[in-house]
């Protein structure tokens, strides 16, 4: 049997590898040793809207995502950015693997069952992004026997299964990018997600060869996803929202993130008032 010191001692070394090991975890979303850090996912594949380019990240979810966090106490130096897509968002945050996600990520019903959101943001609306040579598809009306591209785990994929799904071929990929790509190479007739990731995408990407139809057929409502149950964070980052509101920087952020695009804002949502976490819709 073991003196009652050799136990300590085995305890005391057991204790100090888990320190260690919780030190070195880099990925991990709490503070680590070198000062506090905050963890946030956005979007890397998303121009106008969350971008990365070598060290650089733009874009207005990285705006905002800025702004709470200075809001929150950390400096820039102190953002961990992390790739959040589509279909990792929840899970991501309920792993504790990212604090937050500012990226382009309606709050729906479903969602809500297992992360919170702070917000909404932003209201964008479901489009479709076509070839500039397109004359058939002028609506969510007219995609009869249409090739659609979208992306695994987003609103707008959800939205084609449950209203065209006997009307069209719904091909999914992992980001909008690809779909750009398989539009403009003729696998797909058209690209279908919130029309401000589709006018960020046709002007980086598209040369002049792509439109957007311009009928938006659902509301997206932006929210910053948090853990779930974290009610006091939701409350710091909504008072974060108001202030960028109210201050102007919501107006400006927007405006230059989507400068050159074409882009216009639905002024009937935005900017939103009313923090409520209010779920998307459709108009159908
Ligand atoms: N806003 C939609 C969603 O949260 C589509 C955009 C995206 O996939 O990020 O699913």
């Amino acid at each position: 049997m073991r003196s009652f010191a050799q136990k300590a001692l085995a305890v005391a070394a057991a204790v100090s590898a888990v320190a260690s090991l919780t030190a070195c975890g880099g990925s991990s979303a709490a503070t680590d040793s070198g000062g506090k850090k905050i963890t946030i996912g956005i979007k890397f594949d998303q121009p106008g809207l969350g971008f990365k380019q070598g060290s650089s990240y733009t874009g207005f979810d990285v705006d905002v995502a800025r702004y709470v966090a200075k809001d929150l106490g950390y400096s820039d130096s102190q953002i961990v950015w992390k790739e959040a897509p589509s279909k990792q968002r929840e899970a991501l945050l309920q792993n504790g693997d990212v604090d937050m996600v500012v990226a382009t990520y309606s709050i729906t019903d479903k969602r809500k069952q297992v992360v919170d959101f702070a917000g909404p943001y932003f209201v964008a609306g479901q489009d479709l992004l076509v070839r500039a040579n397109e004359k058939s598809i002028k609506g969510p009306n007219s995609l009869n026997g249409k090739n659609l591209c979208s992306v695994t785990g987003s609103t707008s994929a959800q939205t084609v299964k449950d209203h065209f799904a006997n009307k069209v071929q719904l091909m999914e990929q992992t980001g909008y990018a690809e779909c750009v790509t398989a539009l403009i190479s003729g696998t797909v007739d058209a690209v279908t997600t919130d029309d401000i990731i589709l006018a960020g995408l046709a002007s980086a990407k598209g040369g002049g060869n792509l439109k957007l139809v311009g009928k938006p057929f659902t509301q997206e409502r932006y929210g910053i996803g948090v853990k779930k149950g974290d009610t006091a964070m939701v409350k710091k980052i909504n008072a974060a929202l108001k202030k960028m509101e109210a201050d102007g920087s919501w107006q400006k952020d927007l405006a230059s993130a989507t400068k050159g695009t074409g882009y216009k804002p639905n002024s009937k949502y935005n900017p939103p008032t009313d923090f409520d976490a209010q779920s998307s819709s459709t108009d159908f």
